[in-house]
């Protein structure tokens, strides 16, 4: 069943609004295999609706329609589906009752123009809305299940799951199963060149990367007409083949952030953690302190911004600081090591960088990076170019220094014996 969602409302042309309904209401359809084609986003305009809503039941087999359903001029959704369907609107009587009742109940006498929301497209089912005044209508026209929801997303989401429920899931053939793979220590790019010569060849599952500072998910999505094993098994054939190629970079597989597996890793061998920050200015002790339970294997940190702290609580050496700056390996190397050994830690891990927009210069670009891990038995350093603004830097930074602690982990089998 092919999908097109079209949000309706001028609002959503402005600057400062997006549309949200139509994310969730790709999800659910997600679930039962339902992919959305097309999303839309339409003004509050009769002429351009009725058009794209005539093009759309041509085009799919669903289409919901979001928005416009109030009671006001330019609620114009109804208005424009009938008349692309070459449908009448027929007043019903009952919907005035039902709202007049949810004014009484409220205390008030129900306004005039509510009484256009009491219009329905002939022959279509009407969908009670059990927190707001705009029911929903659902009709079906020459092969196309049309769904007008009303536009606020509380209203939106009781509605859609009462015609989800009867209507849509039903009429879905699909099994489907999905999987994803969270990655970090790489970027879009690279790990799109590594595996997408295998992902391209199939177009079931269907492979969606979605890139944040510091992370990318690889989500994969298995439809089959014929049962639940059928969807698993093309499913795991794709993920297994991109693992392998990406298996270094991987270290999630489940609804699980980086900083909940490095806490659970650190938890598990019985290891501690102190960290040494320059640009992320405390963003990685957040990172880590975001995690209930962080406590057990977290002892603190020092915001060493300055080039005195450094010297002064991490001791950093000023030679150091004076033969390679404070952006370095070498820097980095000694900020893990001090913050270990202040803070009696089982590692240290350190970072420091140029956050920009300012302070680059030929030989240190703006996105360097240094972080390091400083262990018993390990000193680990990485340098980056990060690209993205200041936060985004500061992020990505975050995330491969946590990703240091992951790699050092995974040395360790899981009782903590190396
Ligand atoms: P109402 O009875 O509230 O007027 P309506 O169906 O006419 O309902 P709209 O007037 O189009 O809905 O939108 C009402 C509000 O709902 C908007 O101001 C906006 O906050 C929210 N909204 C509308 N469309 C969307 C959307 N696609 N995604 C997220 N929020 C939306
Ligand atoms: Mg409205």
């Amino acid at each position: 069943m092919r999908a097109i969602f079209i949000a309706v409302g001028s609002e959503l042309l402005d600057l400062d609004r997006v549309d949200t309904n139509s994310i969730y209401v790709a999800r659910r359809l997600r679930e039962k295999g339902i992919l959305m084609d097309m999303k839309v986003v339409v003004g509050d305009h009769m002429d351009n609706l009725s058009w794209i809503v005539k093009k759309a039941c041509q085009r799919a087999q669903l289409v919901i329609l979001s928005g416009g359903l109030g009671p006001t001029e330019d609620d114009i959704t109804r208005e424009a589906v009938a008349t692309a369907l070459k449908k009448e609107l027929v007043f019903r009587e009952e919907i005035v009752s039902e709202l007049q009742g949810i004014f009484k109940r409220r205390g008030m006498d129900m306004p005039e123009i509510n009484a256009r929301q009491a219009f329905v497209i002939e022959g279509a089912e009407v969908i009670p809305n059990p927190v707001g005044t705009a029911p929903g209508l659902y009709c079906e026209e020459g092969g196309c299940k049309v769904l007008l929801l009303p536009g606020p997303p509380n209203e939106l989401i009781p509605i859609f799951e009462a015609v989800f429920e009867k209507h849509l899931a039903p009429a879905s053939n699909y099994f489907i199963y999905s999987r994803t793979f969270k990655l970090t220590g790489i970027s879009e790019s690279e790990a799109d060149s590594r595996c997408a010569d295998i992902y391209r060849r199939y177009r079931n599952p269907v492979t969606t990367i979605l890139a944040s500072p510091g992370m990318i998910e690889f989500h994969f999505l298995g439809r089959s007409r014929n049962s639940d094993e059928e969807a698993r098994r093309l499913t795991d054939e794709l993920a297994e083949k991109v693992r392998e190629r990406l298996k270094d970079f991987i270290f999630a597989e489940k609804e699980i952030s980086l900083p909940e597996v490095v806490v659970e890793g650190l938890k598990a061998r019985g290891l501690s953690l102190a960290v040494a920050e320059s640009c992320t200015g405390g963003g990685l002790g957040n990172q880590v302190t975001s995690v209930p339970g962080s406590s057990e294997v977290f002892l603190g940190g020092v915001i060493a911004y300055a080039n005195s702290v450094k010297t002064g609580l991490l001791g950093v050496r000023e030679e150091t600081l004076k033969r390679h700056g404070a952006v370095s390996e070498a820097t980095a190397a000694e900020m893990a090591a001090g913050v270990r050994k202040l803070c009696g830690a089982a590692i240290g891990l350190s970072v420091t960088g140029i956050a920009g927009p300012g302070g680059d210069n030929p030989k240190k670009p703006l996105g360097l990076v240094y972080m390091h891990l400083s262990a018993e038995n390990c000193e680990q350093g990485m340098r980056q170019i990060f690209t993205g603004n200041r936060e985004v830097v500061k992020l990505r930074s975050e995330y491969y220094a946590l990703n240091l602690v992951r790699e050092y982990l995974n040395q360790y089998s899981a009782d903590g014996k190396k």
